[in-house]
């Protein structure tokens, strides 16, 4: 493949921006990433030329791919004519919040802000006034954003600041256990219990190669806040409208958390976060109550019209069923290929998320090497051996799948996450033609 052009662009973005992008992430892939020209359903075309199957499709805000089913198109167009924004209170903001409430059942209120950071910045916030303590319980691995409170290394209270910038202080505030351990939770509780805020959470670890709860944990989660005073926190900004369609993820598990952050999908493809809860908690926010809260673009008029118009289809058409169909067919056809040859890889993910795991180096929680083939779900005869935390999945083959599969897949024709860490995601207009040359990709590269 020819990628000239794309050479060229990051050579002159290189001069003008940090890394060459706004995101860290897009230059994971040496020595250079692909810039994008357009996309085309499930693909996109770079600036050569080259067509690529699309699994990263904007890392999770995209459910329709690069094609907006024709409503969806009408109503960002109509809104964009209309004057992009105004600072002033629009219908479409009060219709979005009335979607969200009616579908989401721990939600009865809730606050749309411009991104999945911004959530959960404003998230902690409101659960430290709520409770009146500091202290904030995330898991080893999660990611909730480029923010003070969750970026930390460490472990349990051992912890720092995982990035230059935040004071050492800051971090005295935030505990780190691994997910999926019953154990480390309760200790958590028993040694700090009284100043313990909230629990943040990913209802699935989905930006550490895609983690899925055993059973039982997010039970022992909620179980453990009701108990202390504390908040319980899912941060559904990848599964949020995605993992368990229109009642998310916490539908999916059964568990109603005090407080939700969406991000993602609820945007329709424009930059969006919301907090939504129950109506005593959310109206602890300024106006209404104390804790500031406040955006410029917050409940940005197209951004809403797109994020609505976007569920609002998927609610009336087989929307998700296609992106669970397919995504369940992708894994099928990987655990194949795993078990074929690489069975010591192993196959993540559920409905419309998907990762290969370069499991290779297994971790001592695995017993041995992982057989390949297991997707995480507890019927999965090799459901013991599937990473269950962050540092199984970090204790994977991470560089050898950075520089030898995201390059054999790419050349190849497959665009995947730029790192093992992110999940990889199906959307309504993959087609069965992009499983296959998909699966066909991956048994060359294996
Ligand atoms: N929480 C989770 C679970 C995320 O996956 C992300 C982004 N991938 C964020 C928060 C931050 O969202 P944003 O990038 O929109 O700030």
């Amino acid at each position: 493949m020819n990628h000239d052009r794309s050479r060229d662009l990051y050579d002159r973005a290189l001069s003008v921006m940090p890394g060459g992008v706004n995101s860290s992430v897009r230059a994971a892939i040496e020595p250079y990433p692909f810039f994008v020209e357009r996309g085309d359903g499930g693909h996109v075309i770079d600036a050569d030329g080259n067509r690529y199957i699309d699994w990263v499709m904007g890392l999770g805000p995209l459910l329709y791919g690069h094609d907006l089913p024709q409503p969806v198109e009408s109503a960002i167009q109509s809104r964009v004519s209309e004057g992009p924004m105004f600072g002033a209170p629009t219908e479409i903001e009060v219709e979005h919040a009335e979607f969200v409430t009616r579908h989401v059942p721990s939600v009865e209120s809730i606050r749309f802000v411009n991104s999945g950071t911004e959530a959960t910045v404003s998230a902690c916030r409101l659960a430290r006034a709520a409770t009146g303590r500091d202290k904030i319980v995330v898991m080893q691995g999660g990611y909730h954003g480029a923010q003070e409170t969750t970026l930390v290394e460490g472990e349990y209270d051992d912890v720092e600041p995982s990035s230059p910038g935040i004071p050492e202080s800051f971090a005295e505030h935030t505990l780190a256990v691994p997910f999926n351990d019953e154990e480390a939770a309760h200790r958590v509780f028993e040694d700090h219990g009284e100043d313990i805020a909230a629990v943040m959470v990913e209802p699935i670890l989905a930006n550490m190669g895609i983690v899925t709860p055993v059973d039982g944990y997010h039970e022992t989660l909620r179980d453990l806040t009701e108990d202390s005073g504390a908040l319980l926190i899912f941060d559904e900004v990848i599964t949020g409208f995605r993992i368990g369609g229109l009642q998310c993820a916490q539908g999916k598990f059964g568990i109603d958390p005090d407080i939700t952050t969406f991000g993602k999908l609820i945007g329709g493809g424009f930059p969006v976060g919301a907090i939504g809860g129950r109506s005593e908690l959310i109206e602890q926010f300024t106006p209404s109550g104390e804790v500031f809260q406040a955006g410029t673009f917050s409940g940005h008029p197209v951004t809403m019209a797109a994020g609505l118009e976007s569920l609002r289809y998927a609610a009336e058409h087989d929307v998700h069923d296609h992106i669970n169909d397919l995504g369940e067919r992708l894994r099928t056809g990987l655990q194949e290929i795993v078990a074929d040859q690489a069975p010591e890889y192993t196959v993540a993910g559920t409905e419309g998320i998907f990762k290969v795991l370069f499991t290779r180096d297994a971790p001592e929680t695995f017993e041995g090497h992982c057989e390949g083939g297991c997707s995480q779900r507890p019927d999965c005869p090799r459901f013991e051996h599937c990473p269950k935390n962050a540092a199984d999945v970090a204790a994977g083959q991470t560089d050898r799948w950075r520089r030898v599969f995201w390059e054999e897949m790419s050349e190849q024709g497959v665009f995947l996450a730029q790192n093992q860490y992110e999940s990889q995601f199906v959307t309504h207009a993959h087609t069965d033609d992009d499983v296959e040359e998909t699966l066909e990709a991956y048994k060359q590269a294996l």
